[in-house]
Parts: structure tokens; C-alpha cells; sequence
């Protein structure tokens, strides 16, 4: 079934500016809160955001097989178990309705009124009910880094790192979306001049710039997703923000890696933009040397080309954007990813995510995360306020943008932006 969605030429009756991430041709799956404290499943166009549930309830869904409630609840869960033809039908039936051509809401005011809101009127939940949370380890330039700082810098990738797409099993009971502010945790670290732990707040909060892929239900315990089919059971992407305390992650992981250092938060951009709006954008991954074993193996292309953006604003202050990055740089791909995930026959759920790992690129501008942009707070960074940052500061907000660009559209994630505020008391 073609992507009619995607048509670069569409125009929407809607007005939506040319730099907007939400063009016609994203229409990415969010929930959202409206004043009357309704909670619906929804898209965006531009800065308005549409309730899909009262366009179902209004008849503009007819001929596409949907369960009359998909759409009137808190989560994506039921919509993404649908499966990947009924996520394109409805994103494609989406795409007519908002065509300028198209009168049949576009001159219906009594409609309008039900299904569109402004951006400013409505607030952003978290779109799905996230089950299980898995984060990858897939940035060769990150584990690099980090392995150079953490651990040898002769020996900085561990042998197993190009044959096994690395990932460990996160928490999903606190992963946020944008907005919502996180507190500096509290724990046990061991500083450098120490010779017994200290308990008491981080000192080194930090970022990592990731993006994170939300899964449909797969497969049944004890049966795998073959590598060329894994792409059909992704329904799409967000922006995460991993944040990570890396004076408590030293200490505490080994020998079984991060634990608390990493599930105080996780923050999400709301927005889930689908597999199916990002595919102009595919390209290469990087050559994968040595070949990895043949259940890993795939041809063609499966990177997505994703300009990934840090930013940080002061308290008061103007923002210093910190990092520019590309989701392209991962070595191992998301197909790779689930495929390797379920290779022992572990079950994936609608609505699980999996973050990518900390995408880093080749150059200095471009690490995801202050551990590596100041190598481990060896070279500070300058903000445009004039302070300078080794980590993250109470007051700090972290901002993740994401964008794909080619001549004809672009389709972005908006934002992931939440601040960091002082240790709530411990009890
Ligand atoms: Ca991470």
C-alpha cells in the first residue's frame, strides 16, 4: 500500500509555516490533554494539534477497520497493536482530510471546532504505556569515549562490542515527557580522594543525547524477529533525553551496569513520529567490520539521516546550543537492534521502547552527552551568559531538537526540554 501520506506536494488548508517540524507530511501520533480536561489520541499540523478521537466519532475514519474507542484513550497502546497497515490507512486518510483540496472539513466550521485545537490550548502526555524500556549501547564514537574515561583508553571498545548491538534493561515507571522537571538524585559515589563511599546529591547530572524507537507487539515468548522483518514491528520514533549521574554510575557499575545512575529520568519528546514519514530519509548505516553474525546481517539502507541538537538554557539566561549530532553515525541499526533483542525469544509488547544509546559523531561538536563534550569536566564549556558548564546545573533546562530536511519537506520531533531542579529531601 503506497505511502499516499508523504506526497511532498501536498499543501494543507491548515496554515502551517515552512520551517514547522509538522508539515502534512509528518502527522506524528501523540495524546494530549484539552482544557475541559478530555484526554485524546492525537496528530499535529503546524501548531494545531487534532483529536483524532472526535474525527473518528464525526465519521472521517469510514471504510478503515477501527475499534470505535481506539482513539478516545490515554495511550497508543491499541492503536499500535493494529499493526503497520492500519497506522499507514489512517495516517494516509489523515493526509486527505487536511488536503487543501479537500472541503469536507476544511468548510465545515461546526467540525472544525470539535477536532481542531492550538498547540498552547492542549498538554502533552506521554503517548503510550511503556512497558518495558531497553537502552542500546549502538554509538561506536560513545563507546569509545566513554570506555576511554571509564575504563582503558588502549582497550576502549570490550571485545564483544562490534559483534553484540550492547543494551541493558531500563526502568519505565519514570520515564516523562517534555515539560515535566526532574530532581537531581540523590546517592552513593566515591570520589576521587575518598577511601569510603559519600552519600548525598550528584554532582555530575548529565545528559544523553539518544532517540528511541516504540515497538507493536511481535512476536510470542520463545519466537524471534528475523532482521529483515523487524522494520514492520517499529511504529516509530521520539527524542529521549537518558539523563544519567555519572559519579553515581562510576561507582555502582560493575560488574552489571547502570542502575540508579540512569532511572531517576528519562525524558521523551510526546510526539511519536512514525516509521513511515521518516522513510525519504533513510541512508546508509556505517560499515560494520568485522561481519556480524548472520542472524544480524542486512542489505540495503537502514539509517535514518536525523539532525539531533543539544541545547542548554540558564536559569534567567539565553540558550548555548552544545552539541549537533545525526542519529546516522549509530553503528548498529534499530533492525539490528530488535532482531538481536529477541534473538533468545524474549517477548516485545506494543508500546515498549528502546533507546538507541547516546549517539555521538565523529567530531568533538557533536558527542551526545557533557561527559564527553568536556571530557569528563577536563575542558568546561563556555555559555552565553558567561558561566561555564562541566555538568548540569539546578536552574539548567535541557533541550533536544530533531529534525530530517531534504529539498522538498521537512519532518521533525519538536522538542524534548526539561529542567533540572534541586534533590528532593531524602526521607
Ligand atoms: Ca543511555
Amino acid at each position: 500500500m503506497p505511502i499516499t501520506a508523504n506526497n511532498p506536494n501536498r499543501k494543507s488548508w491548515l496554515e502551517i509555516t515552512s520551517d514547522s517540524d509538522f508539515p502534512i507530511q509528518n502527522i506524528p501520533f501523540g495524546v494530549f490533554l484539552t482544557k475541559e480536561n478530555i484526554v485524546t489520541v492525537g496528530t499535529r499540523l503546524g501548531d494545531f494539534a487534532i483529536d483524532l478521537g472526535a474525527l473518528q466519532q464525526l465519521g472521517y475514519f469510514e471504510g478503515i477497520e477501527l475499534t470505535d474507542d481506539v482513539f478516545l484513550q490515554d495511550t497508543l497502546n491499541d492503536f499500535i497493536s493494529d499493526g503497520k497497515k492500519t497506522w499507514r490507512l489512517v495516517r494516509n486518510r489523515i493526509a486527505d482530510i487536511f488536503d487543501a483540496e479537500n472541503p469536507a472539513l476544511r468548510d465545515n466550521k461546526k467540525h472544525r471546532d470539535v477536532v481542531i485545537f492550538r498547540m498552547e490550548d492542549v498538554e502533552m502526555q506521554l503517548p503510550v504505556f511503556i512497558g518495558d524500556y531497553t537502552d542500546f549501547y549502538s554509538s561506536k564514537e560513545h563507546a569509545t569515549n566513554v570506555g576511554k574515561m571509564f575504563r582503558d583508553p588502549e582497550n576502549a571498545l570490550l571485545p564483544n562490542w562490534l559483534h553484540i548491538p550492547v543494551g541493558y534493561h531500563g526502568r519505565s515507571s519514570t520515564i516523562v515527557p517534555s515539560g515535566i522537571p526532574v530532581h537531581r538524585p540523590m546517592g552513593q559515589t566515591m570520589p576521587a580522594d575518598a577511601t569510603a563511599p559519600v552519600f548525598g546529591p550528584s554532582r555530575l547530572v548529565d545528559f544523553e543525547l539518544e532517540t528511541a524507537f516504540i515497538t507493536t507487539d511481535a512476536n510470542i515468548m520463545g519466537e524471534n524477529i528475523p532482521v529483515g522483518e523487524a522494520e514492520d514491528y517499529i511504529f516509530g520514533m521520539v527524542l529521549l533525553n537518558d539523563w544519567s549521574a555519572r559519579d553515581i554510575q562510576k561507582w555502582e557499575y560493575v560488574p552489571l551496569g547502570p542502575f540508579l545512575a540512569k532511572n531517576f529520568a528519562s525524558s521523551i519528546s510526546p510526539w511519536i513520529v512514525t516509521m513511515d514519514a521518516l522513510e525519504p530519509f533513510r541512508c546508509a548505516q556505517p560499515k560494520q567490520e568485522p561481519t556480524p553474525l548472520p542472524y544480524l546481517q542486512q542489505t540495503g539502507d537502514h539509517a535514518f539521516d536525523i539532525n539531533l541538537q543539544v541545547a542548554i538554557t540558564p536559569e534567567n539566561g539565553d540558550e548555548t546550543v552544545v552539541c549537533d549530532s545525526n542519529m546516522k553515525y549509530m553503528y548498529w541499526t534499530m533492525s539490528q537492534q530488535l532482531a538481536h533483542h529477541t534473538i533468545n525469544g524474549c517477548r516485545i509488547n506494543s508500546g515498549d521502547m528502546m533507546g538507541s544509546g547516546t549517539i555521538s559523531g565523529p567530531t568533538e561538536n557533536s558527542f551526545g552527552s557533557m561527559l564527553e563534550l568536556t571530557w569528563g569536566g577536563k575542558n568546561p564549556i563556555q555559555m552565553k551568559d558567561g558561566s561555564e558548564r562541566k555538568f548540569i546545573n539546578d536552574g539548567d533546562t535541557v533541550i533536544m531538537r530533531g529534525y530530517c530536511q531534504n529539498d522538498k519537506v521537512r519532518i521533525g520531533f519538536g522538542e524534548v526540554s526539561s529542567k533540572l531542579l534541586p534533590p528532593i529531601p531524602t526521607k
